[in-house]
Parts: structure tokens; sequence; C-alpha cells
């Protein structure tokens, strides 16, 4: 199949006016100018008109199992109050309130122009029941907490590892999340690198979301601390310097990790994250819904940091006026285009597609449009009232005009 479009943009080459891309089966086979495709001529030829083709959007934090939850958490005054709601919101659901809200929140993201997620899963018994209910390209990071000694991290780390050896699926699969460093313990971190290194699998785990989990590490004080000596959490590793330098004593960082939010860094966490090589990934929407202390892109980006952008949950995003809102990574790249005056349209574009590919361990597969790689493709109107490619991705609103997922139609065009 040849798609032909006005304009073709692959992020990781210029963009291609009038331009084509050759599919085989799952993959691209090229991307081209139209006009020197002529020896292929003889493959079927969709002419899409005025829209550009971009790759899929890569979003490599979210929660799908809280998508219904939309709005239902007004921003709270504290971060540990925000935890005791969400702890409460959660009570009454059952397996079939969550298998709904997470296909609600996959559907919603299909339809924003994602194809690949990093999906942070509470409820593992969903899989693989959901998995094969979409035809998004998933990633379910299994979270573990544990801060109590009755359930050891040895335990909760077999029960999260049993699960994922019982997944099979022909894409999508399983890998691990130690849900933050507030909320395990130390030996659970250390027993989870150990084990993904061994295996060549990804972590991903919030870190240095809030000031009072900074505060918690770095001094020994502030809410979160209190509220957790409270609730009988262990203090030997607390005032021992920040959550980034925690990871690092306990070798949570690498090539592998994903480290979500890092919206406070101590001197030297930037270049700790980027020796190590590991990745971080920003949520403007959650960020501004917690008025989190403002985020270090330009410092991490400095220090060689691979940035990517997120979506995290609609139980973490303001409602736009009555609203309830949606998962939607256009409204996350204007968010933080708003936010930060020094990030230009093409870096933010970059975020949401080759580095989130780089962060999953698919460079070259996913996030541009090239050959070899996948054939997860967006088309987007072209209106051509934006005075760049960038720029016209970012204003997009609404759904997008097509999507494709390995060489198949997820939303055909009209
Ligand atoms: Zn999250």
């Amino acid at each position: 199949m040849i798609l032909r479009a006005k304009a073709v943009f692959p992020v990781t080459a210029p963009p291609i006016e009038d331009g084509a891309v050759l599919i085989t089966g799952q993959k691209i086979r090229a991307v081209t100018p139209w006009k020197s495709l002529r020896p292929h001529l003889r493959e079927k030829v969709l002419d899409l008109g005025e829209v550009m083709l971009l790759p899929g959007f890569i979003n490599p934090h979210c929660h799908l199992d809280y998508t219904d939850m939309a709005g239902s958490i007004p921003p709270p005054k504290t971060f540990t109050d925000w935890i005791a709601a969400i702890i409460a919101a959660k009570a009454p659901w059952g397996y079939s309130d969550y298998a709904h809200s997470w296909l609600h929140g996959a559907h919603q993201l299909l339809k924003s122009g994602v194809t690949t997620v990093g999906d942070t899963e509470a409820m593992p018994d969903l899989l693989p029941e959901v998995w094969d209910a979409t035809p998004l390209r998933v990633f379910s990071f299994l979270e573990m907490t544990g801060i109590k000694l009755r359930r050891t991290p040895r335990d909760i780390l077999r029960e999260a590892v049993e699960k994922i050896d019982s997944l099979h699926h022909s894409r999508n699969r399983a890998w691990l999340s130690p849900h933050a460093p507030y909320s395990t313990l130390p030996e659970l971190l250390e027993r989870t690198a150990r084990l993904a290194q061994k295996r060549g699998w990804r972590v991903a785990i919030h870190v240095a979301e809030s000031q009072s989990e900074f505060d918690m590490f770095y001094d020994a004080q502030g809410l979160m601390y209190e509220w957790l000596m409270r609730n009988g959490r262990d203090a030997t590793d607390c005032g021992q310097g920040s959550p980034v330098a925690h990871l690092a004593r306990h070798q949570l960082l690498g090539e592998n990790v994903l480290a979500i939010h890092v919206n406070c860094l101590a001197r030297g966490d930037a270049t700790l994250l980027a020796k190590n090589k590991t990745h971080v990934v920003h949520c403007p929407r959650s960020h501004d819904y917690f008025k989190h202390p403002p985020f270090q892109r330009a410092r991490l980006a400095a220090a060689g940091v691979n940035l990517c952008l997120g979506t995290d949950s609609l139980a973490t995003t303001r409602k736009a006026g009555r609203n309830r809102p949606e998962l939607n990574l256009f409204a996350e790249m204007r968010m933080l285009a708003t936010r930060d005056q020094t990030v230009s349209p093409a870096e933010i574009l970059r975020m949401a597609t080759v580095n989130g590919a780089r962060a999953l361990g698919l460079a070259g597969q996913i996030g541009e449009l090239t050959a070899g790689a996948f054939a997860d493709i967006i088309a987007l109107p072209l209106s051509g009232k934006a005075p760049s490619l960038p720029e016209a991705v970012i204003q997009h609103t609404g759904s997008v005009y097509a999507s494709l997922i390995e060489g198949r139609w997820v939303i055909p065009p009209k």
C-alpha cells in the first residue's frame, strides 16, 4: 500500500511536501517524495489529500485504570490529601469498573493520535483481556507497593513476575513498576533493578513528584514524612539525599529505567540521571493539577537527559470548564508550550514521538517514519494556517483524521 499526502513529517528527517509512505505488511518500506515512487506504482495508492502524515504518538506514562475517575477528584491542597482521595475513590470499584475505565482510556488515546502507551497497571487481573480488546500497542508496567514488612519485597516482586510470565501476547508485554520511593522499601528497588537487568525488562517509577516527597528523602521531614511515619513506614532511608539520589543508591537508575515526573531536583540530580541514561517522563497537565514546583526541562535537557511527554491519569487532570477531561497528548503538548517558552514546537514533537520510543527501548521501530519501522502512522488535516508543521500538530484539536497501527487502520480515513 502507498499512502500519499500533502505533507509527510517523519520527525527524524525534514518534512516532505507531496510525500508518500510505502507500506508492506506491518512495516514501512520507504518514505519519499511522491514523484520518486514511480517504480512502485503497481502498489495500491491511497491519496489522502490535504493531510500531513506523521508517526503515531508515544505516551510512556498513563494509568488507563483510572480514566473514568476523570474530574472526580478536585485539585487537592496537598499531595498526601490526593493519595487519601484516590484510595477512597478506588474502594467501591470492582473488576468491570476498571475494565471499562481502562478501555475508555485506550479509546481516548487512539482518537488523539497515540499508537503506543506505557501504562502503569495497578489491576494486573485485567490483563490480557483488555489487551485483546484494543488495537493500541500497550506496555503494562505492573505497579508494586508496600511499606510494611508484612508482605516482603521478595514476595511482592515474585507475585508480579509470576503474572508477567503468565502473559502471552503477539505484541504487548508487561514490565515492572515499583510505584515510588516513598511507597516502597529500598529492598524492592534493589531486587527489581537486578531482575530487570537480568531479564532485559524496562522499569517505570514515579520519582521526585512532589515537594513533600523531596522533603521526606532530603530532610526527613514534611507532610509526607509525617503521614508515612504515622502509617508505620520505616524511616531509615529518609534524610539521606534527594529521591533521585535514593534511586541511585539502590541501583535503580539505568538505560532501562523511566523516571516519571522528576519535578524536584537537588544539585547533581540532572547529571546523575544523564550519566545513567535514565529517561524522564514529564506530564504537563498532571504537573499543573498539583501545582508542583516548575519542571526543570532546560536543566535536564542541558545535562543530556532523554525527555518524553506523558498524560498521567485523568485522576490528576483538571476539568476544562464543566467538561470532563480526556486523555490527550495534544493537550499535554499545548500545556508544555504555554508553561515553557524556551522549548520549540519541534522539540515538543520529538518528546511525544521519538524520545518516548527510545525510553521504551523501541528506537527506530516506532515514533518515526523511517524504512524498517512499524507502520504506526497518524494523519492530521492540514489547514496551512500554522507557520510550521510542528506548530500545526500542537495546535490540532479534536480527533485525528486517521490512524494506522502495524499497517492496519484503527481509525480509517473518511
Ligand atoms: Zn502516574
